[in-house]
């Protein structure tokens, strides 16, 4: 536990924290200002700030051409784009969902009285398992959600299938995906829809915001409806709706990030070959991989925790890098089926989990993006690589009172139970 030469003292023993700033994962990526602040004129010019102004329908029309789809809507955000294609596919009755998702896909759900079945994950690629997607399928099984986690694609042949034979809906929550490709084609195109997120701590954003995109004339009908009160011209309202509108400075915003696509991804990727260049060799720690041959964003930094090799459980190695100001993230523990309402609703859907569980204890998501410079990420792994030459002092913490242990140190205790 001495420092050795050229080795900081780790500041969760004591030094002192190797960052005076917190770094944070989903620090915003912030595109062209100038042709920003020339948008936001021409809107305050014209006057027209919302319901389908001329910012949104290029957005639109810039992001149909990039994402090669027919039919894209933006919405205010993805939670009530989800809620929008859920309703306008008809999804009712149960829909089968990962539980390894941040718990917007399943709150879309429950939210309009959908109970989400929660079903297990394949350990390698964190996204649903056919298999298992189908031993969960009965008579009240509508549809089912697949989220392309890290913007890596879901196993889109599988799902297909299932969703075939048992005449499922399939709708995906694209989130983490946008400027992503699977097999060569854009992210946008599979299952009968899919929802994007532009939330400012994604890799694409629009402050708040999303795109609902489709091949299908008829749905995406129903959804502009249903975005806009059900209104299918002045005072004539169709439908059931809601509000589900981008604004023009929304739109203003994707516009001048779209111009700068290529810039982040080019940063992204140079971040991404840092950790692994930074990582590499490191025992028990190991950086998910993305496919180089297709559209990547390299969006998320995640790390594969193997508490037997490392000694120190993923929870632990959270708090050493707090201590340094670096805040990782722990996406997604628990779990939707370990929050509310779905722990009290559900309390048997851990049955199905294991994979989710075991996933969900290891990894560890580090900073990356425009606001995340070299150097730090190689102080960053450098950190890593001292807590697990520091493991056993960094395990049992110099508290002054040894019987009181942390839950943390419990928990990592039985998880280095092999
Ligand atoms: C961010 C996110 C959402 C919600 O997006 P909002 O635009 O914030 O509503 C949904 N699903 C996943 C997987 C996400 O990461």
């Amino acid at each position: 536990m001495l420092a050795t030469k050229e080795t900081r003292r780790l500041a969760i023993l004591g030094g002192k924290p190797a960052f005076s700033q917190p770094l944070c994962v989903g620090r915003p990526n912030i595109g062209d200002r100038q042709l920003f602040m020339k948008y936001i004129s021409q809107a305050l010019d014209n006057r027209w700030l919302t319901n389908q102004g001329p910012l949104v329908v290029e957005f639109e029309r810039q992001l149909s051409r990039f994402l090669r789809v027919k039919h894209c809507l933006a919405v205010c955000n993805a939670t009530l784009g989800l809620e929008l294609a859920i309703r306008a596919l008809g999804m009712q009755g149960e829909v089968i969902v990962p539980s390894f998702t941040f718990v917007a896909t399943a709150h879309a759900l429950q939210w309009q009285g959908i109970t989400p079945v929660f079903a297990d994950v394949d350990p390698r690629t964190h996204t649903l398992d056919p298999h298992a997607v189908e031993r969960l399928i009965n008579p009240r099984t509508t549809g089912i959600i697949g989220v392309h986690l890290w913007g890596r694609p879901c196993d889109t042949d599988g799902l297909r299938r299932v969703a075939r034979k048992h005449r499922l809906r399939l709708l995906y929550d694209a989130a983490h995906a946008f400027g992503c490709s699977h097999r060569g084609r854009m992210i946008g195109g599979f299952g009968h829809a899919e929802v994007f997120s532009f939330h400012a701590t994604k890799f694409f954003h629009t402050f708040e915001g999303g795109a609902i995109t489709t091949d299908d004339d008829d749905l995406a009908a129903r959804i502009r409806l249903m975005r806009n009160f059900g209104f299918a011209g002045y005072d004539d309202v169709v439908y059931l709706g809601t509000n589900g509108k981008m604004n023009e400075i929304s739109a203003a915003m994707g516009l001048a990030n779209l111009r700068s696509l290529g810039d982040v991804i080019t940063v992204n990727y140079r971040n991404y070959s840092r950790y692994r260049q930074g990582l590499a060799g490191v025992p028990g720690l190991s950086l998910i991989q993305y496919d180089e041959r297709e559209r990547c964003s390299f969006q998320y930094i995640v790390v594969d925790v193997d508490a037997r090799i490392t000694g120190i459980h993923r929870d632990r190695l959270v708090e050493v890098l707090h201590a340094e100001n670096v805040i990782a993230r722990r996406y997604f523990w628990p779990g939707c089926h370990r929050m509310e309402p779905y722990r009290s609703l559900y309390p048997q859907a851990s049955v199905h989990l294991p994979q989710t569980q075991n996933v969900a204890d290891r990894v560890l998501v580090l900073p990356t993006g425009t606001a995340v410079e070299e150097h730090q990420i190689e102080t960053i792994c450098d950190i890593l690589r001292q807590a697990i030459v520091d493991a056993d002092a960094v395990r049992r913490p110099l508290g002054p009172d040894p019987l009181s242990g942390s839950t943390v140190d419990k928990e990592e205790e039985r998880a280095l139970v092999p």
